[in-house]
Parts: structure tokens; sequence; C-alpha cells
């Protein structure tokens, strides 16, 4: 089977996505980290100690992390702008093609908002970025992300201080877990606690093959370990630990806004074709699209592709063996898109 491979770099909604990625990444890590810097273990350990649970979650400030995503949902939001605005852009291109037009409308797109010059009144493509439908679309999807975010870093903190309370852990030793590894991902955090092992251990062998660690510290790490060395103290220790933690949370914000701004572009792309339908300026029919693979498609994205050879209809879903799929990402730094063919013929 053939697999076609488009790079990023050749596709217009995943150029918006790519621009937007660094500033998404800043804005998830910022939110993380405040969250990660509320946890109060005091408070966390009297929880444990009181044995509410509730409590124990919210030893860590859940509004934080709330607002900090809300801040990260601006940079995803102009992600979909732009893509919209791109989309709207190359229907234009084809409607003047197709001769329905005598001047195109434009869109411009500047970082706060999108400003719409209108050429001709009588333009048949009246694309419109503030329109209610988009509106209400974004707000949900911010919700939805919020919602998803937080659930499961709650989820993480009560399973972390539940494995820690019955492996027969004392209230601060469970505590001091959750600040290691909260905000994280159970794979992210599995890392860290394999970190912190081969320190307390004296395992370079193990603590110097870990990504994410500090190699500032190698030699020093090294040294300790050397027969004669002098061991790492326990505050060093939690030095290197809490740095480590720091990247890890870097990682999974880097993550994030790769998946997020997939999302946001394939979205307002979608939009700015959905929208024309809506409005009658292209007939239903003459509309297809195409799932293109990603540079790092995964078993799901390759079956998808194959499973839809003939396209979808432009309000239709592709079919995948997961059920019905309306666009990527399918998978944490999925990179495939759509493409949009249209019929000009059926333009006229
Ligand atoms: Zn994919």
């Amino acid at each position: 089977m053939a697999v076609t491979r488009r790079r990023p770099g050749q596709d217009p909604a995943l150029i918006a996505a790519l621009r937007g990625e660094a500033a998404i990444r800043q804005a998830v890590l910022e939110a993380l980290r405040a969250y990660r810097a509320s946890l109060d273990t005091e408070k966390l350990a009297a929880a444990i100690d009181a044995r509410d649970w509730i409590a124990a979650i919210d030893s860590a400030d859940m509004q934080t992390l709330k607002d900090g995503l809300a801040r990260a949902f601006v940079p995803i939001a102009a992600v979909y702008k732009e893509s919209a605005a791109n989309g709207a852009a190359s229907i234009s291109e084809l409607l003047r093609k197709a001769g329905h037009i005598r001047e195109a409308r434009r869109l411009a797109y500047a970082p706060r908002a999108v400003t719409i010059r209108k050429a001709d009144p009588d333009d048949p493509y009246a694309f419109e970025i503030l329109d209610d439908d988009i509106a209400a679309q974004l707000r949900a999807y911010q919700d939805q992300l919020i919602v998803e975010l937080t659930q499961e870093v709650r989820q993480f903190v009560y399973d972390t201080t539940i494995s820690g309370v019955r492996a027969g852990l004392d209230s601060t030793a469970v505590a001091a877990t959750v600040r290691d590894r909260i905000g994280l991902t159970s794979r992210l955090a599995m890392a860290v606690a394999n970190y912190r092992a081969a320190l307390e251990r004296n395992d370079t062998g193990i603590s110097l093959d870990r990504q994410l660690r500090d190699f500032t510290a190698d030699a020093e790490v090294a040294a300790a370990a050397a027969p004669a060395g002098t061991r790492l103290s326990q505050q060093r220790i939690d030095q290197l630990v809490e740095a480590y933690a720091q990247r890890a949370l870097d990682y999974r914000a880097m993550t994030i806004a790769q998946t997020e701004s997939v999302r946001a572009a394939n979205r307002g792309l979608h939009q700015s074709y959905m929208q024309a339908v809506t409005q009658g300026v292209f007939p239903h029919a003459a509309v297809t699209r195409y799932w293109r693979l990603g540079s790092n498609p995964c078993p799901i994205c390759i079956a998808i592709e194959a499973l839809n050879t003939d396209g979808v209809a432009v309000d239709a879903d592709f079919v995948s063996p997961d059920g019905p799929i309306d666009n990527p990402p399918v998978h944490p730094s999925c990179y495939c898109s759509v493409e949009y063919i249209t019929d000009l013929d059926m333009l006229r």
C-alpha cells in the first residue's frame, strides 16, 4: 500500500497550526506550572490524615489551572481563525476561477481580530468569522479542553494519593510524592519516580540515561557515585528531581500544543467550507474531503486514509476503526490533515 506522507509545511491548515504552536506551548506550560506551584503539601498531608479525599484533591488550586488554560485558549482560537481565513481565501480563489464573482472577497488576518473587507457588495460568499456558530464552537472547544485537563489532573492527584496510602506511606511521604509528580501524565510521573529512585540509590546507569535530566549536573551525579565520592544530599536530589519534573511539564505542554494546534487548524478550515455550503455558495455535492496522512501517522490514521479513499461529503465524518471521526488529530502529535477538493464544473 502506498502511503502518502505530506510534510506539515505543504498544508495551509498545518502552516497555521505550526505558527501558533509555540505560543500555545508557552501558555499551557505557564498554566501547568502555576497549578503545580499552588500545591500546599501541609494541607494535603492533613487531608490524608483526616481521610478527606476531596480536601486532598483541593490542596492544589484548580481555579489556577482553569484560568491558565483559558489564557492558553487565546492562541488556540487564533490558529482556528487563521485557518478559517486561509480556507475562506482559497474558496474566494475558487469562485474567482469559476467566474462567479467579479472580485473576490478578502479576509485579512490580524493577531487580535479578523477584519473583513468586502470588495464587492454582491459577492456571493460572505464568510463571517465572527458568526454565532463559530463563537459557540470555540466556546464549546474551550470548555471541553479545560474540563478534560482539569479532570485528568484531579484524578491524578487522587490516584497518586490513594496508591501512596495503600502502599503504607505516612501522610508526609504521600504529599511529597504528589509534590514530585503533580501536573504530569502517568507516564511522565513514572519517569520522575524512576529518576528519583535512581538518584537515591546512586545508580548513575539509570539516572544519567534519562532524556529530561539536567545535563549540567551530570559530572556532579557521576562523582557522587564514585567509590570515594560524597553522596548527593537529600536537598540536592530534591532540586534535581524538581528540574526533571519541570522539563517533563514542558514536554507535556509541547504535546498538548501540537495536538491542539492541529485540532484548531483543521476545525477552522472545515468551518470555512461548511459556511460556504450552508450559504449556498457551493452546492453540497461540489465539495469532497480527503484524509491526508501527516508525518507521524499511527495505525488508525493509516486505516482512516485507506477506508476513505473516495473522500467524504463536506458535512460527513470519516470512517475509522474507532467509529466516525470529523477531523484530525487522532492521537497526540498527529499531523494529519484534510484536503478539500471542489468540483468547479458544479459551480457554473
Ligand atoms: Zn494522524
